[in-house]
């Protein structure tokens, strides 16, 4: 095996041995993957083509140290975040790691907010959650890297912040990095091939791969991080279709009076408990199912209906689904009632409501987006 055979999705070095690290490839897929000179680990492998994400042995320590030696280099650091699970994008200690460097956050995944949301409250909200985790961006950018329309304004704004040094690109995984180190390096060298290539970007003794931005320096793109409360580790490829939206979000109003609950699939459930009669705009995945129903009977309809009526997930993936959470909230304004990863419901002024998540999943309160 060379020793310098890199895995053109995350970078990691790759190994034949131990099925549970970093970088383990079977040694079949590996002399397919010779043959067309690109060797994916098969994590990498997985969610590429599953949409499966697999738990890997970077160990906390192994991320700690990748991550902490950005402290002791002068660098800008590019934090890639999910417009739409922003709790779910948070790293922790992130604001340790980075030292003094200067961050620029990147909200990714813009593309499945409704046009009628304005972009510098998407920013606001961002911004307002990642301080409380600590970390304090110089500036706060909206991209698709699906779509890679930003990706000259970003890269523009990356040459200004960096002053000349290089350029670190954390985040955890499904936010879209990797997705978006691609269009970067469409960008960067005018390649229109889909993947990074290890003999064009040859990593060095990290796990990481380097992206040259001039003679001196770097792009660095580090291994992302599992984030355990996202929802999406909650649910099977198949089912992920439902939640994790691909095109923009269309929203769904709903006129409710008080003592009616609103299920979205079984991973949701919203109480209306207290409030005049008026209307409550859903703006989840265009695919996710809502269903309407008594708040007396929902426990019930619940128990009798989650995997069937009430899908994702579906039946035989229920098991992994850890028990939904009350959250009660009492609104004073025309409130966002948001479950990380999945959606919110925008509830009217003067209301009681109760929101409901998966154990883990962040639900949360802002002021209307829209
Ligand atoms: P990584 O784990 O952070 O490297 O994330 P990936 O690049 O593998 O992307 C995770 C999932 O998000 C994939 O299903 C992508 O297709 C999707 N994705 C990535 N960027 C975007 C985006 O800008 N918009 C949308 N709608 N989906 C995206």
């Amino acid at each position: 095996l060379a020793d310098d055979l890199r895995c053109i999705g995350c970078g990691a070095k790759i190994q034949t041995t131990d099925p549970k690290a970093v970088g383990y490839t079977p040694l079949s897929a590996l002399k397919k993957g010779f043959d067309k000179e690109e060797v994916l680990c098969q994590r990498c492998f997985r969610l590429r083509h599953y949409n499966e994400i697999q738990p890997v042995d970077l160990t906390d320590d192994d991320f700690r140290r990748l991550l902490s030696q950005i402290a002791d280099t002068k660098a800008l650091v590019v934090y890639v975040v999910d417009v739409f699970d922003v709790a779910g994008s948070i790293i922790p200690g992130l604001h340790r790691f980075v030292g003094h460097n200067p961050i620029l956050l990147v909200g990714n995944k813009v593309d499945v907010l409704p046009h009628s949301v304005r972009r510098s409250k998407v920013k606001d909200w961002i911004r307002q959650q990642v301080n409380i985790a600590g970390i304090h961006p110089e500036e706060i950018m909206l991209t698709s890297a699906k779509t890679g329309d930003d990706i000259g304004p970003l890269l523009d704004q990356i040459e200004q912040a960096r002053h000349g040094q290089d350029v670190y690109v954390v985040g955890v995984t499904n936010v879209g990095k990797s997705t978006l180190i691609n269009q970067i390096i469409r960008e960067v060298t005018g390649q229109r091939q889909e993947v990074i290539t290890t003999s064009r970007f040859p990593g060095t003794t990290l796990d990481r791969i380097e992206i040259p931005l001039d003679d001196e320096t770097n792009l660095i793109d580090t291994p992302g991080v599992i984030h355990a409360d996202q929802m999406a580790h909650y649910l099977s490829a198949k089912d992920l279709k439902y939640v994790a939206p691909q095109k923009e979000i269309k929203p769904r109003t709903y006129q409710l009076n008080a003592g009616q609950t609103l299920f979205a699939g079984a991973l949701a459930r919203f109480d209306f408990i207290q409030g005049a009669r008026a209307g409550f705009t859903a703006y989840f995945d265009n695919n996710l199912m809502v269903h309407r129903t008594k708040l007396t009977n929902a426990d019930r309809f619940y128990e009798q209906h989650a995997g069937g009526l009430l899908v994702p997930p579906s039946e035989d993936e229920l098991v992994n689904l850890p028990p939904l959470q009350r959250h009660e909230f009492k609104t004073t304004m025309k409130t966002d009632v948001v479950i990380e990863g999945l959606g919110w419901l925008t509830v009217p002024a003067n209301t009681v409501v109760a929101g409901w998540a998966p154990k883990g999943v962040s639900v949360l309160t802002r002021k209307a987006m829209i």
